[in-house]
């Protein structure tokens, strides 16, 4: 490959096509560290609001270091992933605590912070500091297949490697971040996945071998080894009548799937009134089942069934469990995505007239 031609052709493309996004136009080490953590799960015009949002609550790495976890998970709450987060306001106390506040300019050092790993620590080392060391993500990886007609399967470990060997070959000394976004942004805009490549937009067209070999369409190669376990769960929604009516939320153990965030009560027990306190259970009268509703985590699928009840008596209930308003659901607790049906259906019942 003649790797001159295609760092030049490259960066020819991006400085004149770059898009704009608020990181790239204010590029400081925390934008793009903030801005990197958003989109490993989430689209750019998805991210765009959470990203504005969050950059005015928490500016800097200090604020991000002192806010609250729930303030935190609020302003996150729709993104998922929520251990991106929590990661991250880890991360900004080592750096407080380690770098002076600011991030370190080393991409050994950004790698051993939480939530850090070589795709990011590269993003920002090249981005936000010049040093030439590579970025790989998906989008790379796929570029990279397709540039060099190559059959390693891209989810695996021996793929990462050789895709990352790869591109530490193409970085440039000059303009590393710029090269970076370049291969990134020719992979989600041009070089794209699931479907025939827009090759006649393309930059390296005349340094493809893909192109040239008429192999683009079915490159990369990607074995899937997982599968998703389906686990059946019953959701519920109590409703506390009254003046204001109120539901049940729950918050999560500090551990595992979710961790921390608050939910609505829910359980792979068959009985569902199993997952609240049985001194509330008693005094529950039901009100009908609801919807289903469909989440897939990375390794699980969470195939749910809702069920209403309604309550119209105190009792005291252990702090992990709250009565929650309409303003509650929608501004003071963090419910994930994967309840996002019941969370709708909850504030339509809150909203009703008792
Ligand atoms: Fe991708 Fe086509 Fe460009 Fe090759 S020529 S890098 S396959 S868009």
């Amino acid at each position: 490959m003649d790797i001159q031609r295609v760092q030049d052709n490259l960066l020819k493309w991006y400085w004149k096509n770059a898009l704009s996004f608020p990181w790239r136009d204010d590029p400081t080490p925390y934008h793009i560290w903030i801005s990197e953590i958003m989109l490993q799960q989430t689209r750019i015009e998805a991210a765009l609001p959470y990203y504005n949002r969050f950059l005015q609550v928490l500016p800097d790495v200090l604020a991000l270091a002192d806010v609250s976890q729930d303030e935190l998970l609020k302003l996150w709450e729709g993104l998922g992933y929520y251990s991106r987060a929590k990661n991250l306001q880890k991360a900004a106390q080592v750096i407080v605590r380690d770098y002076g506040g600011h991030l370190p300019s080393d991409y050994r050092q950004l790698l051993s912070l939480p939530g850090i790993g070589e795709y990011t620590a590269g993003a920002i080392a090249s981005i936000a500091f010049n040093i030439p060391v590579p970025a790989v993500d998906g989008n790379v990886m796929r570029v990279l297949a397709r540039l060099t007609n190559d059959n390693t399967d891209v989810l695996s470990g021996e793929g990462k490697k050789h895709y990352t060997h790869l591109a530490q070959q193409l970085v440039p000394v000059d303009h590393p971040g710029d090269f970076n976004q370049a291969l990134m942004e020719l992979g989600e805009t041009v070089c794209l996945p699931n479907t025939i490549p827009c090759c006649d937009k393309c930059p390296l067209r005349d340094c493809c071998e893909a192109f040239r070999a008429g192999t683009a369409a079915v490159l990369p190669v990607r074995i899937k080894k997982t599968t998703r376990r389906i686990e059946a769960r019953s959701v519920l929604l109590v409703i506390r009548e009254g003046e204001p009516k109120t539901v049940l939320v729950h918050r999560r153990d500090e551990t595992g799937l979710l961790a921390g965030l608050w939910e609505f009560p829910n359980t792979v027990n068959n009985e569902p009134l199993s997952c609240i306190p049985a001194v509330l259970a008693d005094k529950c009268r039901f009100g009908g089942e609801l919807p289903s509703s469909k989440h897939l985590f990375s390794h699980i699928e969470w195939q749910m069934r809702g069920f209403l009840y309604y309550v119209d008596s105190d009792v005291k209930l252990p702090d992990n469990y709250q009565w929650a308003t309409v303003l509650d659901v929608e501004e003071r607790y963090s419910i994930p995505g994967a309840f996002q049906k019941y969370k709708k259906t909850a504030n339509q019942l809150l909203k009703t007239e008792c």
